[in-house]
């Protein structure tokens, strides 16, 4: 099974080394990210198992523009006409105006580490190579808390990419980081709160800042992008994304 409930109405969907979040009120869901490409087949089997349909999303909500979490997006709106919201600022981003992710060089020069050789062939197994703009994204419907299953309220933390956020849903003391802050990824050596890697981000430096943003919420459960959900609260994942970021830079 790929879902995993981790709050009342609060679920995680494991795609291809990237996570999904599911927020669930009555028949209704608000899913955050969507995976890669290949993962659209994962996230609807498990809206299916977890006794829904994919077309009770009633809104995607994206933290950043990058494939891994672009990916079943076209997908579901195609199908379902589901609508998919970002920050006014990555609109640009996942409509593939700008361009801020890491490049195929980024991953090539790195392919004498057998855990990225792993990776980088499982997702482009999930069809980590092919561009997937999404130009019918619109910036989110209001300034904050969003009127949606979950009542997510965007927090903005630019840095991976100049319109990241991150949403915080109060109603479950939850935080859905994004790649703002992640606790595993097949490119790190290390688990646990931390930065992405440098070569993932468009700036490092804006990254770390953007922390502060997250640390003053009241998020005891962070769900991050990429490893496993952290339940000893958000000040604390962001004190050791600090360290973990000092010790790279020492
Ligand atoms: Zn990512």
């Amino acid at each position: 099974m790929r879902h995993q409930q981790v709050a009342d109405n609060v679920f995680t969907v494991r795609g291809t080394d990237v996570n999904m979040v599911l927020l669930r009120d009555g028949r209704d869901l608000t899913l955050i990210d969507a995976g890669w490409y290949g993962d659209a087949g994962v996230l609807e089997q498990s809206i299916r198992e977890l006794g829904h349909r994919p077309e009770d999303i009633v809104a995607i909500l994206l933290t950043h523009a990058h494939l891994d979490h672009v990916g079943a997006l076209n997908h579901l709106h195609r199908h379902y006409g589901t609508p998919v919201y970002t920050s006014e600022t990555e609109v640009a981003h996942a409509r593939g105006e700008v361009h801020e992710s890491a490049t195929p060089l980024d991953v090539i020069v790195r392919l004498a580490d057998p855990a990225i050789l792993a990776w980088a062939a499982r997702i482009t197994a999930a069809g980590g190579l092919s561009k997937n703009p999404v130009p019918h994204i619109q910036p989110f419907p209001a300034d904050g808390p969003l009127d949606l299953p979950g009542n997510p309220v965007p927090v903005h933390c630019a840095g991976h990419t100049s319109g990241h956020s991150a949403f915080h849903l109060p109603e479950h003391g939850v935080i859905a980081t994004g790649d703002a802050l992640v606790t595993a990824h097949p490119a790190s050596k290390t688990t646990g709160p931390q930065l992405l890697p440098k070569f993932f981000h468009h700036s490092t430096e804006d990254t770390l800042a953007a922390l502060r943003a997250l640390e003053g919420v009241d998020a005891p459960l962070v769900l991050p992008g990429h490893g496993r959900p952290f339940r000893r609260g958000i000040a604390e994942a962001v004190a050791r994304a600090r360290d973990h970021a000092a010790g790279l830079l020492r």
